[in-house]
């Protein structure tokens, strides 16, 4: 059953009779908290050379220039706040006994609307990894600069060797514990919602063909259609922040 004209009632169904979710996320989550997409045509790479900013490579011959383009990202992620969609999806994980959201974004408007059952595929803004020994730290424990320079990059404490950005670059693998979370949600669901992404850098991973190949019922919340949407048994041409709180409260009369 394929409605891409979609009935509110149909999803508030599919959500009714789900007891197994797994939620996706991509970068349309977080762009409606008004944080700039990274990957899209009017994206943030427009003014960054992906080769430099997101790549290993890129990062050991500038890594002042890397670490500063982080900074300024995460202050736009410390300005921008969750939104409806966010809210939701951190009471689903509530209100479901098997639950688990698999995110690309690599900021914390998730964790900041509640969300803890999460896994982030894509690494973590706020985070720095030693490029010797790979403890990752949160950059908010410690005193760093505004903006760093060649002296004041950060550093391992144990190691004293130089950290990179927790972020899963251009070429790197997602880290295994978050890809089997991830795998196992995506099998093993009878509701796979879809949220923000267009599915060309997750469309890879296989998620959503996954959980349908499992019987589960797809639902994709995005404004426009992406490379997944074929797999969605129900589309929800809409923004998540607008619509899923609606759903949300239509299901809450529902119950
Ligand atoms: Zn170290």
């Amino acid at each position: 059953m394929k409605l891409m004209e979609y009935r509110i009632d149909a999803v508030v169904e599919a959500f009714s009779g789900a007891e197994r979710v797994c939620v996706f996320t991509g970068a349309g989550a977080s762009k409606e908290s008004g944080l700039p997409t990274f990957r899209e045509i009017d994206g943030e790479w427009k003014h960054y050379d992906p080769m430099t900013f997101a790549t290993l490579e890129g990062f050991l011959s500038e890594p002042v220039q890397v670490w500063n383009m982080y900074r300024m990202r995460q202050r736009q992620i410390g300005e921008a706040q969750p939104n409806g969609g966010h809210s939701v999806i951190a009471q689903m994980e509530r209100q479901y006994p098997h639950f688990l959201l698999v995110t690309q974004n690599v900021d914390d408007l998730h964790e900041r609307a509640g969300s803890r059952k999460l896994v982030k595929i894509h690494g973590d803004c706020w985070g720095m990894r030693c490029l010797q020994c790979c403890e990752t730290y949160d950059t908010r424990d410690f005193d760093f600069p505004a903006e760093f320079t060649t002296e004041t990059l950060p550093i391992c404490p144990k190691c004293e060797v130089l950290c990179r950005p927790d972020i899963v670059w251009f070429g790197e693998f997602v880290p295994d514990d978050a890809m089997h979370a991830a795998v196992w949600s995506s099998s093993t669901c009878d509701l796979m919602l879809v949220v923000g992404t267009s599915g060309e850098v997750s469309g890879g991973y296989g998620f959503v063909e996954r959980a349908a190949m499992n019987g589960a019922t797809i639902v994709e919340i995005n404004p426009t259609e992406g490379i997944l949407t074929q797999h969605a048994h129900i589309w929800v041409p809409e923004p998540a922040g607008v619509v899923l709180p609606k759903i949300w409260q239509c299901l809450t009369m529902y119950k």
